[in-house]
């Protein structure tokens, strides 16, 4: 990155226009800021366009945050030594798998709750829609506001390319699947059904009794590594980005007090570059505002 805010700006610009069409929003971009324009130039475009995702992945998630997540839930036992952080991970993670295998269990659809929210959200979008048989399950289908997709039931794939990419049948495939007096689930791909997700939490994490239980090997203890204070004081949450979060301002009471004063509204870090002339370096040093 060249240090300007601007360039990620733009880079989501080109996203949305991935939907009207991948070279008009880098056109597009091109126009605002030919810099910007370069430095996204150099970057593979099947990393961060969906126009070019693979789709054997089914997965058009940009940034899953998975690492974030996963840092969030053992924030707690980040801090701890390795030991506790350890058996605090791997009963978080017990409970999780055993948790998402119980649940998975009482499903009541074919698929999970979440995929079950979207279909019936693609359905209502097919009503919008008006399947033309082609044939060998191959469609044109018109929607209200003016523009075509053609869709193959049979490749499972639409020319929006959002079934492609998540294995989800979109509002434009949904129409041709009821046009054809089908079931939506038969086409939604394998990896959302729930033998699938019994599959991946399948694996019991198998509980560990406490260090006194442990068998004795009469083996000398491990000793921990040589451990150096670090300056500063740890830090636990991570650095945001320039402009990536602002704090939402807190709910006023309801009632609202005569004497209320709503709070300040938390600004974004702002990282100002400072240069340090070498007679203060050289002198007593610089003091931290
Ligand atoms: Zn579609």
């Amino acid at each position: 990155m060249e240090g300007n805010q601007p360039v990620f700006c733009k880079m989501y610009m080109c996203l949305e226009a991935c939907k009207k069409g991948f070279f008009g929003g880098m056109e597009k971009m091109k126009q605002q800021d030919e810099k910007a324009w370069i430095w996204i130039h150099k970057r593979p475009p099947q990393n961060w366009s969906r126009a070019y995702f693979a789709s054997h992945f089914k997965c058009d998630i940009f940034l899953n945050n998975l690492c974030e997540s996963f840092n969030s839930r053992i924030i707690d036992a980040r801090d701890k030594a390795i030991l506790t952080c350890l058996e605090r991970i791997m009963v978080y993670i017990m409970l999780r798998m055993a948790n998402r295998r119980i649940a998975a269990r009482h499903w009541k659809h074919p698929v999970g709750p979440r995929i079950f929210k979207i279909i019936e959200k693609n359905k209502l979008g097919a009503s919008q829609c008006i399947p033309v048989m082609a044939g060998d399950k191959k469609f044109l289908v018109q929607h209200m506001y003016g523009a075509e997709f053609v869709v193959d039931l049979r490749a499972k794939t639409c020319f929006c390319r959002r079934w492609d990419l998540c294995g989800i049948p979109c509002p434009h495939a949904i129409s041709c699947i009821f046009s054809m007096d089908e079931n939506v689930y038969d086409y939604t791909h394998d990896c959302y059904k729930q033998e699938a997700y019994l599959n991946s939490y399948d694996p019991i994490v198998h509980p560990v009794p406490s260090m006194d239980q442990w068998k004795k090997t009469g083996l000398p203890a491990i000793s921990p590594p040589l451990y150096k204070k670090q300056p500063g004081r740890p830090k636990i949450s991570r650095t945001k980005e320039v402009g990536e979060v602002q704090a939402p301002a807190p709910p006023p009471p309801n009632p609202i007090p005569q004497d209320y004063i709503p709070p300040p509204a938390r600004l974004t870090r702002i990282f100002v570059k400072t240069e340090i002339s070498s007679s203060i370096v050289k002198g007593k040093g610089v003091g931290t505002s």
